[in-house]
């Protein structure tokens, strides 16, 4: 039977389909607006789009397990070595690679209260113990989590910006931090939502992967890139723990379709920055409504915001009758807020709308 540490874990919890909403609720499902994973509104990339179509014709073969062509692309677009890459099936794949290889009964992993919830899920599901450390202004409190370390902590996981609560730790901060962890701790960044941040809050991460050999930096074609369906994400990071990490990956564990598509995504920068371009603007039309709606919110540097309402279970279920769904954020530790995903102008003002009903 399943050890004890299996039994204790809480599955994640994913919303529900559209389809499925849709018919309690007795609306159409075009009538439906779904702000609540975080995923691009303009869909994919057309270059992506068109790259996996040809590469449907090509399914009755296995992936290529190396991942050749996509970190081919990935070493000319960030100046890095195939040998330094690890392609993740989702970067949540990248995130379970690294617990497996790193983690096991009697040690342990360091991550912020309010973090993404995959960090303890991974870690719990090795049998190590996970070191929570409280958040400040509800972002990671770096100094309280270098405190944190134990002898027999392995991993520190740091999202920036966060999920959910959308928070971004400045580059010189989060250099400082990488460079005062112990040399026995991998660093996890992940850096799921970076093409997000303005010019003057990007740093370099990939940089520092070549000065600081216990730097993993995470990433996914997820969010911007519009992928999330495909699921496909990689890590860079020291060639000895990509060695590691390959041990313990399953041998195609990406597809081949995804694949395809996250290379040619990767060269559509036009899309990214339309995307980037169009969650600034949603960001500005959806926190004037917060101020204006009087309600308190976090400011966020994702392509999503977390909002105080009280009473978020009530709010939310008024919002669903309204066909608008977000994420309620009540098993991350925070019952009275709600996260909303930056969508289409026309996809806010229908968000807004509902919630002001729902809160009158
Ligand atoms: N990290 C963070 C901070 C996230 O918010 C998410 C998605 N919600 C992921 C990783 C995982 O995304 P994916 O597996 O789709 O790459």
């Amino acid at each position: 039977m399943a050890p004890d540490y299996i039994r204790s874990i809480m599955a994640y919890q994913p919303g529900k389909p559209i389809s499925e909403l849709a018919r309690e609720m007795g609306l159409a499902e075009s009538s439906i607006v779904k702000l609540a994973s975080n995923e691009n509104p303009l869909g994919m990339s057309p270059a992506a789009r068109d790259a996996a179509r040809d590469a449907i014709g090509d399914v009755a073969r296995y992936p290529d397990g190396g991942a050749f062509a996509l970190k081919s692309a990935l070493c000319n677009k960030f100046g890095l070595a195939p040998e330094q890459i690890v392609v993740g099936n989702g970067s949540n794949d990248i995130l379970e690679l690294v617990s497996q290889a790193f983690l096991a009964p009697g040690l342990s992993a360091v991550y912020s209260q309010h973090a993404f919830a995959v960090y303890p899920l991974a870690t719990h599901a090795r049998g190590a113990r996970g070191i929570e450390v409280p958040a400040r202004n509800f972002g990671h409190d770096l100094a309280a989590m270098l405190a944190a370390i134990r002898p027999q902590t392995r991993v520190v996981f740091v999202a920036n910006p966060n999920n959910p609560t959308g928070t971004f730790v400045p580059g010189g901060e989060l250099e400082a931090f990488i460079s005062a962890v112990p040399k026995h701790v991998l660093v996890v960044l992940d850096e799921a939502y970076t093409e997000y941040l303005a010019p003057e809050q990007r740093y370099d991460a990939m940089a520092w992967v070549g000065r600081y050999p216990n730097l993993l930096v995470s990433r996914t074609f997820s969010k911007a890139y519009g992928l999330a369906g495909l699921r496909v994400g990689y890590a860079v990071t020291h060639p000895e723990v990509a060695d590691l990490m390959n041990r313990v990956r399953q041998p195609f564990n990406v597809t081949s379709v995804g694949l395809a598509a996250a290379e040619a995504a990767l060269g559509d920068e036009e899309f990214i920055a339309r995307s980037a371009e169009i969650n600034r603007r949603g960001m500005v039309q959806l926190t004037q409504a917060f101020a204006e709606l009087g309600l308190e919110w976090i400011p966020s540097f994702g392509n999503f915001v977390t909002f105080k309402v009280g009473d978020a279970i009530g709010i939310n279920q008024a919002l669903l009758k309204q066909g608008v769904i977000v994420r309620p954020i009540a098993a991350y530790g925070m019952p009275h807020w709600l996260r909303v995903s930056i969508g289409l102008p026309e996809e806010n003002a229908r968000f807004i709308a509902a919630l002001r009903r729902a809160l009158s």
